[in-house]
């Protein structure tokens, strides 16, 4: 059996969304459905989620861009969580996750997940730890029942798809921790379960009973994204033995998944230099049988603070290019604090521009019609043409706005040079007089 087969939620929803998900990724249905049974796509919708567009993320569709959101201990405000929500939306990120710490957890979610069409993804193992960290107590003194009731409660809510650091083995974990890293273990997900598994002494409890985990997404059709929580946070640390190690175990796991029907993505890295993305990504789509990849920029430089993401619209174009599928965005508050709503606004522009630089260098049609509709605009002085096919056109508009009436720009002005040859000969510019 397929996992279309056995995934009857899946194809439930190729019944009733699968046009608009073959005109929106300019596929057929059944590129679509083979994708789906190889694992090379996953389609986010878990039907409690009331208002979700089933959205496809994996090849050989479109690459996708994520925007994170959610409170912190230090900005704890849930209002401008749902307008950072908003902004999101209108940007154009196709999903987002909310990485809520503090406050009301359920509330945050559950508000999250009334007011966005956007599919929803969460990281469940901050929802158990909280309550801990809030009571002065050891963020990993949670208990292996509490972190699964914590993944079937966000299941029966309607989350869409769930950072799982299921790949986080002790081995793993003892590797990205032994000193041989300049920045050991980055992720908050990751070193939460390398503290768990240390101060017990055993295995990773997604790990150990990751049938059980399989069984609650199956139900609710929720898309695991096998996180990288030893991924490399400094450009040093990329492709060391930690990282393929649970590179390694997330392939294994992968397969596993889809076999039992439950769909899955791949978290990848990180902070990589620019010559090491295309090795790391096809070496990664490799070991996990071009699952769809999920990539965090990468960022290729760690020295751009207050501009990251910048350095990861730079690593997440070359991604793209070498075959990730859906970019999770970066925002000037990268490691900084946390971004408030123009940073979401940034953040999603850039993620854009690094998916629209991919996909017309891989010669995907949209993509390249887009540059081009915008160049033949610019020759012909269109601004309104321009704004229409622009990534951004709310600032294209905003920038121009007190030079509008003039045909050319303020940035040459009367110098402007695709005016300069107007009302000249053609015989004269080439200095052929007849
Ligand atoms: S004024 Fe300069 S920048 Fe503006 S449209 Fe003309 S050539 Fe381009």
């Amino acid at each position: 059996m397929s996992l279309t087969d056995k995934n009857t939620i899946v194809s439930k929803y190729l019944s009733s969304h699968g046009d608009t998900l073959a005109t929106h990724e300019h596929l057929g249905l059944e590129a679509i459905r083979a994708g789906l049974d190889a694992g090379r796509m996953a389609l986010l919708a878990n039907p409690s989620h009331k208002n979700v567009s089933p959205t496809l993320i994996g090849q050989p569709g479109r690459v996708k861009v994520n925007a994170n959101i959610g409170t912190s201990p230090m900005i704890n405000n849930v209002e401008m969580e749902i307008q950072k929500l908003k902004l999101a939306e209108k940007a154009g990120a196709h999903t987002v996750m909310d990485l809520s710490t503090a406050g009301d957890l359920d509330e945050v979610r559950v508000r999250i997940l009334e007011a966005s069409p956007l599919p929803l993804g969460t990281v469940p193992l901050y929802s158990v730890a909280q309550p801990y960290v809030a009571r002065g107590q050891d963020p990993s003194d949670f208990t292996v029942d509490e972190l699964f009731e914590e993944i079937e409660k966000e299941a029966e809510q309607g989350v869409d798809f769930m950072t799982l650091h299921c790949g986080v083995t002790a081995r793993g974990a003892s590797l990205a921790s032994d000193g041989r890293r300049i920045l050991g273990i980055v992720s908050r997900g990751g070193a939460l379960l390398a503290r768990w598994m240390k101060r017990r002494n055993v295995e990773n409890p997604l790990l150990e009973n990751y049938d059980r985990l399989l069984k609650i997404c199956l139900k609710h059709n929720v898309t695991i994204s096998l996180g990288d929580g030893l991924r490399p946070g400094a450009g040093a640390d990329a492709g060391d033995a930690a990282q393929w190690e649970e590179v390694s175990v997330l392939g294994d796991l992968a397969k596993r998944a889809v076999e039992y029907g439950v769909q899955i993505m791949i978290e990848g890295p990180g902070h990589v230099p620019l010559h090491l993305v295309q090795s790391q990504i096809q070496g990664i789509k490799r070991l996990t049988n071009n699952a769809p990849l999920y990539v965090l920029g990468p960022l290729t430089t760690d020295a751009a603070a207050g501009y990251d993401h910048i350095a990861g619209a730079i690593g997440g174009a070359q991604a793209a290019y070498f075959g990730a599928d859906f970019l999770c965005y970066l925002t000037p508050a990268e490691h900084v604090t946390l971004p408030g709503p123009e940073d979401v606004w940034d953040g999603v522009k850039a993620s854009l521009i690094a998916a629209q630089s991919a996909e017309t260098a891989l010669g995907r049609p949209w993509a390249v019609e887009r540059d081009l509709n915008i160049s033949k605009a610019r020759a012909a002085l269109d601004w309104e043409a321009m704004a229409d096919n622009a990534l951004d056109p709310y600032t294209l508009r905003k920038r121009r706005q007190d030079f509008h009436k003039e045909k050319e720009c303020a940035m040459c002005g009367s110098f402007c040079a695709i005016r300069m040859l107007e009302g000249v000969e053609d015989a004269m510019i080439c200095g052929k007089k007849s």
